[in-house]
């Protein structure tokens, strides 16, 4: 058997181009300088054409000036026959004119009496993200992002769609097969956006469906389809593998939507239907009426500020006060938002939804600097005084955060010993083992943890059991009517005793008048925290309220 060869040489090359959208392929006779490119790198970095001559000189131009040294050194010793291989990472000036890092692998192919004949290689472009997801074969999350940044102007409706507790699938039959059901929900997902709009593979167990006549979907019909087909039809290998799903809906009104406001909407929606819901369909809009129109567009702008050093974007701080005597012992430091024509968003409103978006780890560490930036002082006058930082689940679950808290402690010159770490509700939804490791980490570095929002979501007594804490925080929505609330009563004190039992101090939120401290302070608390104290203040005026 033999390959037609006519012309092999020029559809290898052309196949081999068109493999990889980061991947370019150069050939170069090295009797004659000719050389052959990819389109893709002619289009990307505004080459001269597919072929031309002295290829070295033209390409060596766009590589960065501090890199080129390098290269035309490595170059020489290749055609001076010094060497067969070349191996290099440098920077190169894109169309855009942006420099992006490239890898550059070439190898000499010598002709049949040894002589120097070709010099054939790739460089890969690690500027540019592979679009589609290789096991479902669909477009992935960038290939998503990039759609949804080109859109003309043209209104859109997203369906993202998450498979829940994916991971079982993959623990009891192998990730092989996990792969195998993903590519089976694809090409059955697929079927649904075809000549409507189009699926993509979304990071982990998630699709997004997106369509692009909203007015013509009917989203209740078109869930009903997905659950249907999850839950009864996913049958691989002869295994039957029922699956069910939550989904997130957002509708792109405004044309200037930018695509990660879009993504994050989608993924609060999503998380929403798949926390609190129990899978059931929920509509990003639905969710911020009393921003109506607004809403989508508001949250740009918020991003667009983190991105922009956290502009808009400062620090208020509430006294924490002794339980019996009601001084000062601390303070806990708590976001606020404020920008023109928006004014003050609270935080209740923003954080949630910021919290689905990877800037929150930033805006995150922005938050730490600030607190122990501002609070330094204080420490240094009142060396006992604690400084509690709200942490969330997209914070701690990010490997490095661990690595940045320690960093900032350093930067800011902060004892760890004045800080404490309050994880907010969500973060006890996390992998148990992940939360012990993390916690143990912070508190072996004389680091304090508090449990936030204590009664709220998932507090469960196995949590109070399971950790070492410092403190555990007790929500305001138990104490608001404990006075009538024979119920609140008996869970408060048990908590309480319970807590102590364990070594950890209780502060209770939420004190607002004089009777309710009074009436609170009948429970063995370490804290309180409250209204009755003071609301939230810039750093000028808890000083004040501190002198
Ligand atoms: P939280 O951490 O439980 O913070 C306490 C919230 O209760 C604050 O609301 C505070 O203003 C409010 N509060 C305090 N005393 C009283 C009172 O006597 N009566 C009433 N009605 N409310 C009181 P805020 O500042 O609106 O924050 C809401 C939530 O947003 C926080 O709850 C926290 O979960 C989150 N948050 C705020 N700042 C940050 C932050 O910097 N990072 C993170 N991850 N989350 C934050
Ligand atoms: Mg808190
Ligand atoms: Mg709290």
């Amino acid at each position: 058997m033999k390959l037609d060869t006519t012309g092999l040489e020029s559809r290898i090359f052309e196949g081999l181009s068109i493999t990889s959208r980061r991947k370019y392929m150069y050939a170069c006779n090295m009797r004659t300088n000719v050389s052959r490119w990819s389109t893709y790198a002619v289009e990307d970095f505004g080459l001269p054409g597919e072929y031309f001559t002295e290829a070295d000189k033209v390409w060596g131009e766009h590589i960065h000036p501090d890199d080129r040294e390098t290269y035309f050194e490595d170059i020489r010793a290749v055609f001076a026959g010094e060497k067969n291989t070349h191996n290099l990472e440098y920077r190169v000036l894109d169309k855009e004119g942006n420099y992006v890092m490239c890898t550059c692998r070439g190898v000499v192919v010598r002709g049949e009496n040894g002589e120097h004949d070709l010099f054939v290689g790739s460089i890969t472009n690690h500027g540019i993200t592979e679009l589609v997801d290789a096991t479902t074969n669909l477009y992935n999350v960038y290939g998503f992002l990039q759609a949804i940044r080109k859109r003309n102007g043209e209104k859109w409706l997203i369906m993202l769609v998450g498979i829940n507790r994916f991971s079982i699938v993959n623990d009891v039959y192998g990730y092989a097969f996990g792969d195998r059901v993903l590519k089976k929900l694809a090409s059955d997902l697929m079927k649904l956006t075809q000549g409507k709009g189009m699926t993509y593979r979304m990071d982990g167990a998630k699709f997004a469906l997106v369509f692009n006549h909203p007015e013509e979907v009917d989203v209740e019909a078109v869930y009903a389809d997905i659950q249907q087909m999850t839950k009864q039809q996913m049958i691989i290998e002869g295994n039957h593998i029922p699956l069910t799903v939550s989904c997130g809906v957002v509708k792109t009104d405004h044309a200037d939507t930018g695509e990660y406001t879009i993504q994050a909407s989608a993924s609060y929606a999503l998380e929403k239907s798949k926390r609190t819901m129990h899978g059931e369909l929920v509509y990003f809009q639905d969710e911020f009426q009393e921003y109506s129109r607004t809403t989508l567009e508001l949250l740009d702008v918020m991003r667009q500020n983190v991105m922009e050093g956290c502009k808009g974007f400062y620090m208020c701080y509430q006294p924490v006060v002794a339980a019996n005597t009601g001084n000062i012992i601390g303070m806990e430091a708590l976001l606020r938002w404020n920008s023109e024509p928006y004014g003050e968003v609270p935080p209740g409103r923003f954080i949630p939804w910021l919290e689905n978006d990877p800037c929150f780890f930033e805006l995150g560490n922005w938050i730490l600097e600030r607190a122990m930036t501002e609070g330094k002082p204080i420490i240094e006058k009142y060396p006992e005084f604690v400084i509690n930082v709200n942490v969330s689940a997209t914070q701690l679950e990010r490997r490095k955060f661990r690595e940045s808290v320690m960093e900032i402690l350093h930067k800011t010159g902060f004892p760890p010993t004045n800080l404490c770490l309050e994880l907010t509700e969500r973060c006890r939804a996390m992998d148990m083992e992940y939360l012990r490791t993390e916690i143990h980490f912070f508190r072996s570095h004389g680091i304090k943890v508090a449990l936030d929002d204590f009664g709220t979501g998932h507090s469960s007594l196995e949590l109070l059991c399971e950790f070492p804490l410092d403190c555990l925080k007790i929500d305001r929505g138990f104490v608001r009517d404990i006075e009538e609330n024979k119920a609140a009563q008996v869970v408060v004190d048990s908590i309480v005793q319970c807590a102590n039992g364990l070594g950890m101090k209780v502060c209770v939120e939420g004190i607002e008048n004089e009777q309710l401290r009074d009436f609170i302070r009948q429970y063995d608390a370490y804290s309180h925290q409250g209204y009755l104290y003071s609301r939230p203040i810039p750093m000028d005026e808890f000083r004040l309220l501190l002198a």
